[in-house]
């Protein structure tokens, strides 16, 4: 009776506190107590050691490492674990309560210009997911005219005229604290059309007041072009400028090297290099797009051939060739550098263009999948050429010319002959290095240059891949039955969890002995793919097609490691964290025995630390899994990370820990392990002219939309650097949204 009474008021007292970010080690430990150990999961977490919950009493550090989990009981083993939730409602804590009170009473002052016309912004408009007509209806059905009638205090949804509404955003909401699952839609509303069409809603307009993130109004609905668009328009304001401004930039010309026309070679045709490629031809300047990998009619072919025939093509595979890493990808578009932002929309924009759906603009959670981007990338080709940009596929940079403190020009070799014979030297007035995080070679090459380059934080760990209906049903109950293999009204369920572990001890001001617990890329209805660019390394990611129709989930769990954790490597400077990849991959290539398989556990055996004897759950990754023991690869620090985290994303998603989700081993190209310092606004390397670092590789992204942004950018630096464009990219697309490049999709 203790039990059934004390449980559930502890237990949501944990959650509420975990949550809120803070939770009580009393009510935690009398819960472990209470609790049956019958409880999968909660079995698995008790073997290991306590969690301690309560961050405002700190245990002195004795040892900065995380301690051993050796024997799983040990009762002086503490970690905390806390949520990184975002507070609303009323989890608000008072300050932010009055500061949005502040906001909103500041916005209600604001008079509404002109109340006869313009747009009102309406968010959160919750539809019940059995009403709505599903994820591909773009539409305006009834069931959201009565979410926007609610709103508006209009009493008859239907008297409202469908065009005047259209819809902004539209995302997919099943979480477990909703009533039940909603579609919740942002809708522009405009006003001018809805009086003319049903004037009777006149007396509802003039009643409406803004309030911050649900209602706002606005005189012009601001619509984003794509860039090219936006290039196009701003040259033709120049065409109109006095000619005196012409004649300056034309004698800017002639300072380059031969046509007249600044001669630039972008190297890496991913996103960040083909957005930057595509400013600068637009702008005028000479390009020529270095890629080391084939286009992707061939590079489909090459990754045909290492699926099928394990023929690892060094210079073309899932991490080289045309449109980069991401190409044979989930192609997610989702990004933390700001979607609504000028910048991100125009990079949708432009993709749009490209042959992209037009959904990607809507959808809360917009991805492409292969089979779009494939075709995309190739209209992105044929445009770039068709503005003049050269593209030499398979060639390789191998060396920079450097004549007194700056970049002149690029050696290359011809990859696809395979002969040093083909190399070949370039003069060019700027280089634009867009290489991303797994030229590892030209790392080192930078290095020899002295180019200055920190080691960034990244994070490191294991893809687990869970049954997709396993997932459908975890997230979605009842309404699971809703995903058919993708064609259905619901989305094929994702998750996203987050926790962060510190040692015992470790306040908020002790950053480096805490760690962040997190999944990304998660590729719902996707596969395992082989992301090595070596044969002697293993490393994996996942990759899925538009539908999203395969019988697996897969996601990358990783763990934060940081400076601290490359100590070992520290005799290769800065690239010591590419000695700790590489060190992690070639392990895991060891325990998977050669021939590119990977080594595989079940989630279970990983917990309980103990071999996967019986046989593996199936595995979407093609060329084969091998059952291992993963405490092998890693240090103890990060698998006991890795531990204490899955436990708590079960205690969010009660059935994660499942024996048939696999674990396999290694995700360690999360991002890039250094970060090439340049300059904040010429974006030039700070220490050596003439060159442009970009992208992931460069440490400025993380993921195809930032990656993406980030070219756009630079791209319009240079170009500003150059004379070819004499504008303000902030006015354009506002303050670029600082990338750590840490900070994933
Ligand atoms: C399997 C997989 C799945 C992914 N899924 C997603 C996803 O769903 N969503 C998302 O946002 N991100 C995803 N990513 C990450 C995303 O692809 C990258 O963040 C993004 O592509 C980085 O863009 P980039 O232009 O900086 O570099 P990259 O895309 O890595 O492009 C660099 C290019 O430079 C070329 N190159 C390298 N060295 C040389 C050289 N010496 N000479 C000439 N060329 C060279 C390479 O061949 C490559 O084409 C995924 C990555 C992988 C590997």
């Amino acid at each position: 009776m203790l039990k059934a009474v004390t449980v559930p008021i502890f237990r949501k007292h944990i959650l509420s506190g975990l949550e809120a970010g803070r939770a009580c080690a009393f009510c935690f430990s009398v819960c472990l107590l209470l609790l049956s150990p019958s409880n999968t999961p909660m079995a698995l977490a008790t073997k290991l050691p306590p969690l301690q919950l309560c961050p405002c009493r700190p245990k002195p550090v004795c040892n900065p490492c995380f301690p051993t989990l050796g024997k799983l009981s040990c009762p002086s083993r503490v970690f905390r674990v806390r949520c990184a939730t975002k507070r609303t409602g009323k989890r608000r804590y008072p300050s932010e309560k009055k500061e949005l009170d502040r906001r909103n009473k500041n916005l209600i002052q604001t008079e509404v210009a002109n109340r006869e016309e313009g747009f009102w912004r309406l968010y959160r408009l919750n539809v019940p997911a059995h009403k709505d007509p599903g994820k591909d209806f773009l539409g305006v059905s009834l069931p959201l005219l009565e979410a926007v009638a609610k709103v508006l205090k209009f009493p008859v949804a239907s008297m409202l005229p469908q065009e005047a509404f259209s819809i902004v955003r539209k995302s997919f909401d099943a979480r477990k604290l909703l009533k039940e699952p909603v579609f919740v839609y942002t809708v522009d509303m405009d006003v001018k059309q809805l009086l003319n069409l049903e004037p009777r809603t006149w007396d509802f307009i003039a009643r409406l007041e803004q309030k911050i993130g649900l209602l706002e109004y606005m005189l012009h609905k601001k619509e984003s072009d794509d860039l090219i668009r936006v290039i196009h328009d701003f040259r033709g304001t120049c065409s109109a400028m006095d000619k005196d401004r012409l004649d300056i930039l034309s004698n800017e010309f002639y300072r380059f090297q031969s046509s007249g026309r600044p001669k630039i070679a972008v190297v890496g045709s991913g996103p960040s290099g083909l957005f930057a490629s595509l400013v600068l031809a637009e702008f005028g300047a000479e390009v020529t797009l270095i890629e080391r990998g084939q286009a992707v009619e061939q590079r489909g072919r090459d990754i045909g051939a290492l699926a099928v025939r394990r023929i690892l093509q060094l210079e073309s595979n899932f991490c080289f060739g045309e449109g980069g890493a991401g190409t044979w990808s989930d192609g997610k578009l989702v990004t933390r550098i700001g979607r609504n932002s000028d910048s991100v929309q125009a990079v949708m924009k432009t993709l749009v263009h490209f042959g992209a759906p037009q959904n990607i603009l809507i959808d809360g959670k917009p991805h492409l999948g292969t089979d779009r981007l494939v075709p995309l990338v190739r209209r992105f080709r044929q445009h770039l050429q068709g503005i003049g940009v050269d593209i030499k596929f398979a060639t390789r940079l191998d060396d920079l010319i450097v004549e007194n403190g700056r970049v002149m020009g690029v050696k290359v070799s011809d990859v696809w002959l395979g002969s040093d014979l083909k190399s070949q030297i370039w003069p060019y007035d700027a280089v634009v290095l867009a290489v991303g995080h797994s030229a590892r070679d030209v790392y080192q090459m930078l290095l020899r240059y002295n180019v200055d380059m920190t080691i960034k934080d990244f994070a490191v760990g294991l893809r687990i891949e869970h049954p997709q209906e396993l997932i459908n049903s975890l997230q979605y109950s009842a309404l699971a039955s809703e995903v058919c293999d993708g064609r259905g009204r619901v989305p094929v369920a994702d998750y996203k969890v987050v926790k962060y572990v510190s040692e015992d001890g470790a306040n908020s001001s002790q950053r480096e002995l805490s760690r962040s617990c997190y999944s990304f890329c998660m590729c719902p209805g996707g596969q395992v793919v082989l992301t090595s660019t070596n044969p002697s390394e293993i490393c994996v990611n996942g990759m899925s097609f538009s539908r999203r129709a395969s019988r697996w989930a897969n996601a990358a769990l990783v763990v934060t490691v940081s400076a601290k954790d490359f100590d070992a490597f520290s005799c290769h400077g800065p690239l010591s964290g590419v000695e700790f990849q590489r060190e992690y991959e070639r392990k895991a290539a060891a325990l998977g025995g050669g021939n590119f398989i990977v080594p595989a556990q079940t989630v279970t055996d990983f917990l309980e630390n103990k071999l996967s004897v019986t046989s593996l759950p199936p595995s979407s990754y093609r060329l084969g899994v091998k059952a291992s023991d993963l405490h092998e690869l890693f240090p103890d620090h990060i698998t006991q990370a890795l531990q204490h985290s899955i436990c708590m994303f079960d205690r969010e998603l009660p059935g994660f820990i499942s024996k048939d989700a696999l674990l396999h081993g290694v995700e360690t190209r999360t991002s890039a392990p250094v970060q090439v310092t340049r300059h904040a606004e010429t974006y030039e390397c700070v220490s050596l002219k003439g060159l442009y670092p970009i992208g992931e590789g460069a440490g400025y992204a993380g993921g195809i939309v930032s990656a993406a942004v980030d070219g756009m950018y630079s791209g319009f630096a240079l170009a500003k650097g150059l004379s070819l464009f004499q504008g303000d990219t902030d006015t354009l697309f506002g303050k670029p949204q600082g990338s750590s490049g840490f900070v994933k999709y």
